[in-house]
């Protein structure tokens, strides 16, 4: 059994010496050369920036070699990395640092007029992590790293209020690891891309921490951008693929414009962190004809997945995230608190060994979320009597129609199979009448969109009361850094 984070990354280190870990244009790092440099860092990080165990280490950086060694350097010596999203503006970011107190700051040359500025914490850029050299005169002292130790500090987007700092620990992170190891197979020839940002658990923990377990290489882009992402997937036989939905969106949009069929050495297609629409997935499916294609729901207080879809799911399970992971336990609760019936939707309670414990600083918010050891997920959700787990909303998303509950995401899933529609998201708005009213933004493929006909399109396959009564075409969605649809924005300019 593995103990902590160090003992996964020694072991894999030890293993794998020669093997390919990390590749960034024409820059790589074998198994050896990243357990060089990590020790480097990591006796800097102790005996000159004097870092102790349970601090907290930020970083303010794109992907890139540095941010992969900066993670295992971290846990070697039982410092808590805080992975700040790189978008986030400065008014956002002195919230969250002054939340979390780091000692230090690692950013990026390019982003660090970003940065507030204060003497609390000490600054030092990336670009100087593998320069590094071992402190020969500092001696680590024995540190010992247990399994409920924090290894990460990671703040969720904030999209349902203030942002909640999720303390991740060394055990949840390895039971999120070797989830994903057995249900992908990940094997010491796996490749992946890594184009979404490292500050979010898919990046982070989905392929960086899980493809070094399992021996492969990571390919690291610094952000995804659709041409070098098809580029490096092709000339590397990437195998392993896990990005957002909106991610795949962009992609195969390109694909099939220019009509790349390449792919037959892409044996995974991972994605979660938002709903997938099903038009989407069968594009998916299309396009990589040899991958088993894994929905997988989860959140930032999961680690990574509380469910995935297995390998060989029946047809029939399509629009659903899948089975729990090994040792979870999920179940759905009405408004009364009383545990639904297979197929009735309520609001999804999450067990496990991979749950956060709690939120750093945040009393409040750990009475309310955290209940006889479940973590109250804000979705609503239906188990089907084969225990398949269905997302139906955000809790918050959901529209009340003079009475009846309307599931955005069931409205989107229906409106993005209309042809001309290329992206879609739906809100309640206030309504004088209904309380709340069903309203679209869509974004159209070409200026042919009519929309009449796409309220007699949805009219098919949805009752009236969920038809849109409003329509919006819009150019773009406002979305959050990891491509989430904000919401909250679109409610708010339409009130
Ligand atoms: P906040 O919690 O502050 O609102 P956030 O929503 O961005 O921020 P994350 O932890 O990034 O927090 O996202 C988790 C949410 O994303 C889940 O609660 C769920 O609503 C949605 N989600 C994740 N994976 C899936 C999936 N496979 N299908 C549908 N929805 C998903």
């Amino acid at each position: 059994s593995i103990s902590n984070l160090n003992h996964l990354f020694s072991m894999s280190a030890e293993n794998n010496k020669d093997g390919l870990a990390f590749k960034q244009d024409d820059r790589t790092l074998t198994y050896n050369q990243t357990n060089y440099h990590c020790g480097n860092i990591a006796s800097y990080l102790l005996g000159t920036l004097k870092v102790k165990k349970g601090d907290r280490v930020a970083a303010m950086m794109s992907n890139s070699i540095e941010y992969a060694c900066l993670v295992f350097s971290c846990i070697k010596i039982g410092a808590v990395l805080l992975p700040l999203n790189v978008n986030l503006k400065k008014n956002e970011l002195q919230y969250i640092l002054s939340d979390a107190q780091p000692k230090v700051c690692i950013v990026d040359i390019d982003l660090a007029d970003n940065l507030p500025r204060n003497n609390d914490w000490e600054i030092l850029y990336s670009r100087d992590l593998l320069l590094l050299k071992k402190q020969k005169t500092i001696k680590a002292p024995d540190i010992i790293i247990d399994k409920e130790d924090p290894a990460f500090l990671i703040y969720t987007s904030g999209t349902t209020g203030r942002p909640k700092g999720a303390l991740l620990h060394h055990g949840g992170v390895i039971h999120s690891v070797l989830n994903y190891y057995h249900c992908f197979q990940t094997h010491a020839s796996t490749k992946t891309i890594i184009a979404v940002p490292l500050f979010h658990v898919t990046g982070l923990i989905g392929q960086l921490i899980h493809v070094f377990f399992a021996g492969g290489t990571s390919i690291i882009l610094k952000r995804y951008q659709t041409k070098p992402f098809i580029e490096k997937m092709i000339k590397e036989q990437a195998d392993f693929l896990f990005n957002v939905p909106t991610i795949y969106t962009m992609l195969i949009s390109t694909m099939e414009k220019e009509k790349i069929s390449s792919v037959a050495h892409v044996q995974t297609v991972a994605f979660g962190g938002a709903p997938m629409q099903t038009s989407l997935f069968n594009k998916i499916k299309a396009i990589f004809p040899n991958a088993y294609l894994h929905n997988c729901y989860g959140a930032t207080e999961t680690c990574s997945p509380a469910t995935i879809m297995p390998r060989n799911f029946l047809e029939s399970k399509v629009e659903s995230v899948g089975l729990p992971v090994s040792q979870a336990k999920l179940k759905v609760i009405n408004n009364d608190g009383k545990e639904c019936e297979p197929g009735e939707t309520g609001e999804l309670l999450i067990k496990g060994p991979m749950i956060i414990k709690k939120y750093w600083n945040f009393e409040e918010a750990n009475q309310k979320n955290f209940i006889e050891g479940f973590w109250y997920s804000g979705d609503y959700a239906s188990i089907d009597k084969d225990g398949y787990v269905y997302i139906k909303d955000r809790k918050k998303d959901m529209i009340n129609r003079g009475g009846e509950n309307i599931y955005s995401i069931e409205i989107e899933n229906v409106l993005s199979r209309y042809d001309e529609v290329d992206e879609v998201a739906v809100i309640g708005i206030p309504h004088s009448l209904y309380g709340e009213a069903v309203k679209a933004y869509i974004v159209p493929k070409s200026d042919n969109l009519n929309l009449e006909d796409i309220q007699e399109f949805s009219s098919k396959s949805l009752a009236k009361y969920k038809v849109p009564e409003f329509i919006e075409i819009v150019d773009e969605l406002p979305k959050n850094p990891g491509g989430k649809v904000l919401k909250s924005q679109l409610k708010k300019g339409s009130v």
